[in-house]
């Protein structure tokens, strides 16, 4: 693993690579003295260990600065306080907190209340409203858990809920009245997750999502692949992810080196909506998880007032292709309770697809989807 500390996470890789373990072994962990000689490993056992440090110092920090109430976002982008925010309160977040790391408010244009990335996190009065149809399990999840924080909906793989934790707190997300705490696979929960994969060969994948498994800490994500890493029929790892977009400093050397050193593959789709989330810090998170070997998907939701443009989408398309990252699916919005205003119609969502198909090449334009409860796939709509 020297080599990463010489910043080549790449060569690092492919040592780590012809490392591969027969499939049903668990790995070996990092530098266990079988590629290197033992004073070698041990050295750089060290400053792994201290540059894991520096690393997690990182991207923690960035979550323990995160703005968390209405009234210091707009402060923060000189927005008019008005009244009964101006202390900074909680009172208007109906009850889902507000989170913003402060790498992605520093995206955000100051004193833009229609700004496309501040839509997706700050609280309006409209999330009182509650339309017919939306509910707080619009995709039926709760009836697709097979054990705490397992759920098997498709053939072949299996979502775990790893944590209920986020990098960001997005208004319009579905899984914002999930009942994590009796539903997240962590603890003792985690135990019958397992058992329910080690009993189910049809599974081939799991998908890490939660909340985002990336609010984990690297040594808690290498227990948890080691755990998975133990169980034969399981050949993919898939990580849904929001970090690398809102706190780029998450894409830690720790990760790729663990990811690169597992038999098993690992995909990762990252959620970004617009492609003003894509400044250069991220970018660069990015491309050094594809130069690492690692494919990268995105997916994005269809929301009012943030990308329901053409242009917008195009650029969001175009920017994720140049950097190597596939656009995977654009979601309609999952109907849950206090995101009615996101909505975009399904019509007007299907005349914007085919717009981006007659401008960009085919692999950039992702597909459009919802997610039906009881279906046997995501839907094309
Ligand atoms: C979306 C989803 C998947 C993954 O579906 P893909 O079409 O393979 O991306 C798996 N499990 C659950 C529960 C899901 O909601
Ligand atoms: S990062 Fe994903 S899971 Fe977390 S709040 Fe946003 S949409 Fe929801």
């Amino acid at each position: 693993m020297n080599r990463v500390l010489e910043g080549n996470v790449r060569a690092g890789s492919l040592a780590a690579k012809t490392e591969f373990v027969p499939v049903g072994e668990p790995p070996r962990n990092q530098g266990s003295g079988d590629v290197f000689g033992q004073n070698r490993e041990e050295l750089n056992r060290e400053s792994l260990q201290s540059k894991t440090q520096d690393e997690t110092a990182n991207w923690r920090g960035s979550m323990k600065r995160a703005i968390r109430s209405a009234g210091e976002l707009r402060r923060h982008l000189n927005l008019d306080l008005s009244a009964g925010e101006s202390n900074g309160t909680n009172a208007e977040d109906h009850g889902f907190p507000v989170f913003v790391p402060l790498e992605f408010a520093a995206r955000m244009k100051p004193g833009d209340p229609n700004d496309p990335l501040l839509r997706q996190v700050l609280p309006l009065p409209e999330e009182a409203n509650s339309p017919d149809g939306f509910s707080s399990d619009p995709v039926g999840d709760l009836h697709a858990a097979v054990a705490p924080g397992l759920l098997h909906k498709y053939h072949g793989r299996a979502l775990a809920i790893t944590t209920g934790a986020c990098g960001i707190h997005c208004r319009y997300c579905f899984r914002r009245e999930f009942p994590y705490s009796e539903n997240s696979s962590r603890g003792d929960h985690l135990e019958l997750a397992l058992k329910y994969l080690r009993e189910n060969d049809s599974i081939e994948e799991v998908l890490l999502s939660g909340g985002d498994p990336l609010t984990l800490t690297d040594d808690s994500v290498a227990k948890l692949m080691q755990q998975i890493e133990s169980i034969p029929h399981v050949r993919r790892l898939r990580w849904h992810t929001r970090m690398p977009i809102v706190i780029p400093s998450r894409v830690t050397d720790a990760w790729i080196v663990r990811m690169q050193a597992s038999r098993l593959t690992s995909w990762v789709v990252v959620h970004c909506n617009h492609p003003a989330e894509l400044d250069s810090e991220t970018g660069a998170a990015l491309m050094r998880l594809v130069d690492a070997g690692v494919p990268v998907l995105n997916q994005a939701v269809l929301l009012r007032g943030v990308n329901d443009d053409v242009d917008v989408l195009e650029s969001l398309c175009r920017r994720l292709i140049d950097l190597r990252v596939m656009p995977y699916y654009l979601h309609q919005l999952d109907r849950v309770r206090g995101a009615a205003h996101f909505e975009v119609d399904q019509e007007c969502g299907r005349a914007l697809v085919s717009q981006l198909e007659s401008r960009l090449p085919g692999f950039a334009v992702p597909r459009f989807v919802c997610e039906q409860a009881g279906q046997a796939s995501k839907t094309r709509l």
